[in-house]
């Protein structure tokens, strides 16, 4: 499982979601007994990232064991797989086009039907907290009720998925609508999608997920 998080962090690094040491990725891992998280350590590069150098950290008590201290942002980690036991994995990452619709403070609205991708008719931006408090996580939880997606302000994305592969899926699909909605408003008002409309899309969405789960997680980009 360790080195499926690092191959998936190193993967974050590919897609152009992270540069340098920002951004970080978790999976859920139950220990003997006790729900937990493998998390990327702080201030490490992923290209050199061993097993040994992945801390575990309990839900319950926020405890990690391990050499290295986990993600200075384990705590809305923790907080998320603790309110929300369909969530297994979760990314963090500071790209480029997410951050700089995050530092305009404001949710992204309908311009393109791949929202309703993240669970509604919008993605939240989150209240601005200091970076590693818990001012942070409640704020990001908040943002992210009934979403898979939010942006934090004035800081980057938080996306969480059932698995590592769909949080960079997830998180790759919001970079691009971010700099998809950047790009349009250059020219104009984006056209958005009325309440009606994005109803229709989170139905045949829903639609998809019961009849083929496979369908839903590649996210028909018809
Ligand atoms: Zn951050």
């Amino acid at each position: 499982m360790e080195k499926a998080l690092i191959a998936s962090a190193q993967a974050m690094r590919a897609a152009g979601l992270n540069k340098g040491t920002a951004g970080n990725l978790s999976c859920r891992l139950v220990r003997e007994g006790r729900d937990g998280f493998l998390i990327t350590p702080t201030g490490m590069d992923y290209a050199a990232l061993t097993p040994e150098d992945i801390p575990w950290v309990a839900v319950e008590s926020g405890e990690f064991t391990g050499k290295r201290k986990p993600s200075s942002e384990w705590r809305f980690h923790r907080d998320l797989y603790a309110a929300r036991p369909e969530v297994g994995a979760v990314l963090h990452a500071h790209s480029p086009f997410a951050v700089s619709l995050a530092c305009l403070g404001r949710d992204i609205p309908p311009f393109h039907y791949m929202i309703a991708r993240f669970g509604g008719d919008s993605i939240r931006c989150g209240d601005y907290a200091l970076f590693g408090t818990q001012a942070l996580s409640d704020a990001a939880l908040a943002a992210l009720k009934d979403r898979t997606a939010c942006l934090l302000a004035n800081h980057g994305m938080l996306v969480c998925g059932r698995d590592l592969k769909q949080a960079l899926d997830l998180g790759v699909e919001l970079e691009s609508l971010c700099e998809q909605y950047w790009r349009a408003s250059l020219l104009g008002e984006p056209r958005l999608l009325d309440a009606k409309e994005m109803t229709a899309v989170l139905e045949k969405f829903e639609g998809y997920g019961r009849q083929d789960e496979h369908d839903m997680k590649t996210g028909d980009k018809d």
